[in-house]
């Protein structure tokens, strides 16, 4: 980093100002951060076009959806500052202009910012590559992953195949085409699903002093991507969760915040996606999902999956993809709602608030937001998401609680 805010008031004697946008991003309103504080963000982005501060963009096992999301251009403001970013950026298999040899002559070998995009294989290295090796070989992302990220200020994992394995690293329960559970060892870069060590083990620190930065979500956010660089171009460290998330993102319980929640406390219960009512029974993850994209919302604050009858499949969770899979069925393996079914937890809770306990209570009666669910994991505890205990909601909104998420 080529300048700090060693006066911690956000300016650097240089005449720019610049902030901690995840402390800003805490509890305010969608798009609020990113529109308000435009010009402090284009600067942040701008010290990489102006080549004071370099940004490796690597891509292994994925779709290039997170790419897609970050930078399609959802705040014309914006559109500018992050159009020369992706032609500055010293690396990016998809945007460079550069190709071939040229391209990775042009990574810079000790970045700024290394962001992975995609889970990395370690079984089979050959299923990602990136340009070749000394020897002429095909070089696999693990190797570009282990010898980038000690030599970078900051690491990124972009998306919840990076960050924990994705759907490359899925159980594959149905075994399609003969193919057997995560085939080719894939893996986010300090994560295999909730627990290390992913690609660099447990550990490993960048040379900020943190761990990998993840940001996931199927895609994720493209605010997530963008105020979370800015913050880190800017030389602030983000405050991270359990699953080293950043905090300000990944606090709210989808469930908390959903505007179908009102079915759910009446125990209207949508029978297809589509129908009116809560989407509990057709696969909903939101209480076991932690992100603030229902109020945030998506597409520049049109709306969110809930929005439109789609039901939460947890992408922001680390084993997304066995954990909820299939998606379209109530998960009814977790006790969510302990002895109830979901009707009988909808109904307790119009009873409750009859007599005037609140619905909030029958939650935290019938289990939600607790464990209480038995050994699901096969792991011989109750607790799934380890050892430090559930993420106990209290019926209060969001909890500052170590991010866990209403376990399943
Ligand atoms: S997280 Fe989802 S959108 Fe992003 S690369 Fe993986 S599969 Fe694609
Ligand atoms: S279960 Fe899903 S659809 Fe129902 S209120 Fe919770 S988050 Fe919303």
């Amino acid at each position: 980093m080529s300048s700090t805010d060693a006066a911690g008031d956000g300016s650097t004697g240089d005449g720019r100002s610049r902030r901690n946008f995840l402390q800003l991003a805490a509890g305010v309103a969608a798009g609020t951060v990113v529109t308000g504080h435009t010009a402090e963000i284009g600067a942040a982005f701008e010290q990489v076009t102006d080549g004071d501060l370099e940004v490796v963009w690597l891509q292994g096992q994925s779709c290039t959806g997170c790419t897609i999301s970050v930078l399609q251009g959802e705040y014309p403001s914006l559109e500018g500052v992050l159009g020369e970013f992706r032609m500055e950026v010293t690396f990016h298999p998809t945007i460079m202009a550069e190709a071939g040899e040229p391209a990775i002559a042009a990574m810079s070998d000790s970045p700024d910012v290394l962001v992975v995009e995609g889970s990395t294989p370690v079984d089979i290295p050959e299923a990602a590559t990136v340009g070749r090796a000394a020897d002429g070989s095909s070089k696999p992302m693990v190797d570009w992953v282990q010898e980038l990220a000690p030599e970078s200020e900051y690491v990124v994992a972009v998306g919840n195949c990076a960050s924990f394995g994705g759907w490359p690293a899925a159980e594959n329960r149905e075994n399609l085409y003969g193919l057997g559970a995560n085939v080719t060892g894939a893996r986010g870069v300090q994560f295999e699903g909730r627990e290390p060590p992913g690609v660099l083990g447990p550990d490993f620190t960048s040379g900020a002093g943190l761990p990998v930065v993840n940001l996931a979500g199927c895609p994720v956010h493209p605010d997530y991507v963008l105020l979370t660089l800015a913050t880190v171009l800017n030389g602030h460290v983000p405050e991270l969760d359990r699953y080293n998330r950043p905090k300000p993102f990944y606090e709210p319980l989808v469930h908390d915040n959903c505007a179908l929640r009102g079915y759910f406390d009446r125990g209207e219960f949508a029978e297809k996606p589509g129908d009116d009512g809560c989407l509990y029974k057709v696969g909903c993850a939101g209480p076991y999902t932690r992100c603030d994209d229902q109020s945030r919302l998506w597409n520049d604050g049109t709306s969110v999956c809930l929005n439109v009858g789609a039901p939460c499949i947890g992408c922001m969770e680390p084993e997304f993809w066995d954990r909820f899979a299939p998606f379209d069925e109530e998960l009814e393996r977790q006790s969510f709602f302990g002895p109830f079914t979901a009707e009988q937890a909808g109904w307790a809770g119009i009873a409750a608030a009859g007599v005037g306990i609140g619905a909030h209570a029958v939650r935290k009666a019938t289990g939600y937001g607790s464990v209480g669910m038995g050994d699901v994991d096969g792991e011989g505890d109750s607790t799934v998401g380890g050892e430090d205990g559930p993420a106990v909601d209290d019926g209060d909104g969001p909890t500052a609680d170590d991010g866990n998420g209403g376990e399943r």
